[in-house]
């Protein structure tokens, strides 16, 4: 069944060759949310593993941008709170920030003060793990505010981008529903 829903869901991601660089194989997921049945199953399959009870998270933290979108329905499925983890510049409160290496220069990302407490088990979620840098950064915020990174969940991994493999050796289980190699 699980080798049924990662086919399903391989064969509904759009690559986009050359973008937004040449040499990207950019790996779209907006096929996977415009179809509604498409969309149940992709959330169906995250749900399944986060709703037993020792994985259930207190919190959901989710990646600018397309980790808002699985990340709040999840929340929203699993009755947790969600909390964004944003680009330098868009949250309105107090913050925490992480800066980390992009191939040609860096990026920033910011994190509200007060969006989780000390010791809550976060699940951190974005679309897709490529060098790893994004979540390891978003990792950091959450564990600097003293809670808990309990797993990272991605669409997506790239493997041989040799991110998730880093991101488990630091000590962070991930759970990904399709390779792309
Ligand atoms: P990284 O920090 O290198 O793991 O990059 C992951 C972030 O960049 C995620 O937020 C992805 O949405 C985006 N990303 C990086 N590479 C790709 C790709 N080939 N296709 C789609 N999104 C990507």
């Amino acid at each position: 069944l699980d080798l049924n829903v990662n086919q399903y869901l391989r064969e509904r991601i759009r690559t986009v060759p050359d973008w937004p660089t040449p040499g990207v194989q950019f790996r779209d997921i907006t096929p996977l949310l415009q179809e509604p049945k498409t969309f149940r199953v992709l959330i169906d399959a995250f749900v399944h593993r986060y709703m037993d009870r020792d994985l259930r998270p207190d919190v959901i933290a989710g990646l600018d941008a397309r980790g808002f979108i699985i990340g709040a329905v999840l929340a929203f499925e699993l009755g947790v709170g969600f909390v964004p983890i944003r680009k330098k510049g868009k949250l309105p409160f107090t913050t925490v920030a992480e800066t980390y290496e992009l191939e040609y220069g860096s990026a920033t990302v910011e994190l509200h003060t007060d969006a989780v407490q000390p010791g809550d088990r976060v699940l951190l979620v974005d679309d897709l793990i490529a060098t790893g840098g994004t979540m390891m950064a978003g990792r950091r915020l959450l564990e600097r505010l003293g809670a808990h990174v309990s797993e990272g969940a991605a669409i997506v991994d790239l493997p041989e981008l040799g991110g998730s493999q880093r991101l488990r050796e630091s000590g962070l289980p991930l759970f990904t529903l399709v390779d792309f190699s």
